[in-house]
């Protein structure tokens, strides 16, 4: 395949800077990188930017934005909850405005276009896993409704571009993610635990610790966007991208404690309001129709993400 202009909205974030690596690796793709920096950082893209086929955009996807290129990637949208929350109707736009924008960018260029949606949409599920046929279970009026129903009318919106306006859409719904290139700062299970591990600070369960989640590594899911993006015309989506091994926050705490050798405490503190209790995806659908399924242990993938945090709080010393 000859080279392709892509842009990747929410490129400086952790996904996104991920993704647009992983695209220039492929000879003559051109990639524009869009981002406000609400939650990005610029050194998740600095080595990217010697690279002549690398372009940054700083600008925020609720307002319009013209340029020409042959395939849209969607991925602006504050994705920890501590960070969704600091602004939360910016964030509902940065969904729905952001979306509407961004199809109508795709529908002028007949551009195919793929939404970073998330398991959100499936709120506190009271099916276990989840199978994309399950509606969810949102609250919302809560504190995460921004996000969980931003994400949800994004949804709407491409599905009713597609009916409506034939465009090639390609929607995945990611499970949790973790890997390098995590804000420190950013909130998240994941990074939270290694960084206090690292530091030798008491460990953050909130709640009793027995709520799951599932954990992807950040390569195996980016491997996965890319057989969405080039899956045939007719896999709109929804699909689940994401890893099936399910963990109480406990049993991460501990595991994070094991491999890092910390000798961090564990604390309790209060669950915030509307903590999805369990959550596992069911990949079926991205097993047959992509081709697709994770490779990578939690633990393999812990020791990764805990060597990148060694060296960036090294460099903070
Ligand atoms: P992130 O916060 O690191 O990245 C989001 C990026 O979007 C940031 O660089 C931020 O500055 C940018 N952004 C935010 N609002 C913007 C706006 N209005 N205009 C332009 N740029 C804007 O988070 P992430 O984990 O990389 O998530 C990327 C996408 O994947 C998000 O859409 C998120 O909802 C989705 N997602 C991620 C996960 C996960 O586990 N990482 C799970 C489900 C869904
Ligand atoms: N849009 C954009 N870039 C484009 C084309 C459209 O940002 O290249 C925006 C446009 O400003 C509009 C939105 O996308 O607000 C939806 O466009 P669409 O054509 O679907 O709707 P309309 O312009 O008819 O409202
Ligand atoms: N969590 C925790 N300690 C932390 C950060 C998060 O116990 O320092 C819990 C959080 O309450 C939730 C789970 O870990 O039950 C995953 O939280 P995260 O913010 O990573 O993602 P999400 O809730 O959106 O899945």
């Amino acid at each position: 395949m000859t080279g392709r202009r892509i842009l990747v909205t929410g490129g400086a974030g952790f996904l996104g800077s991920h993704l647009c690596e992983r695209l220039l690796k492929t000879a003559g793709n051109e990639i524009i990188c869009v981002d406000n920096f609400f939650s990005g950082q610029r050194r998740n893209i600095e080595r990217l930017q010697s690279n002549a086929n690398f372009e940054l955009l700083r600008h925020d996807v609720t307002h319009p934005l013209f340029v020409e290129v042959d395939e849209i990637y969607n991925l602006a949208c504050p994705a920890s909850p501590i960070h969704y929350q600091l602004d939360p109707v910016q964030t509902t736009k940065a969904s729905v405005l952001g979306a509407i924008n961004m199809l109508g960018l795709a529908k002028r260029l007949k551009a195919p276009i793929f939404q970073a949606s998330t398991s959100e949409v499936y709120g506190d599920p009271v099916v276990h896993p989840q199978p994309e046929s399950y509606w969810g279970n949102v609250n919302p009026l809560g504190l995460r409704a921004c996000y969980d129903e931003g994400k949800r009318c994004a949804e709407t919106l491409f599905f009713d571009y597609h009916r409506q306006h034939r465009l090639k859409i390609k929607v995945v719904r990611i499970f949790n993610t973790y890997g390098p290139r995590m804000h420190v700062k950013d909130g998240r299970v994941v990074s939270n635990f290694i960084i206090q591990a690292l530091r030798g600070e008491p460990i953050t369960i909130y709640g009793d610790g027995n709520q799951t989640r599932s954990f992807c590594y950040v390569d195996d899911l980016i491997e996965g966007f890319l057989a969405m993006m080039n899956s045939a015309d007719e896999v709109t989506g929804p699909i689940n991208i994401g890893n099936p091994g399910e963990f109480t926050i406990r049993q991460l705490a501990e595991l994070v404690i094991d491999l890092t050798g910390s000798k961090s405490t564990l604390v309790f503190e209060q669950l915030p309001s509307d903590d999805p209790k369990q959550r596992r995806p069911d990949i079926t659908i991205a097993k047959q129709s992509l081709g697709w399924s994770p490779k990578v242990s939690l633990q393999e993938g812990l020791v990764r993400t805990i060597a990148y945090f060694e060296e960036v709080l090294k460099s903070r010393r």
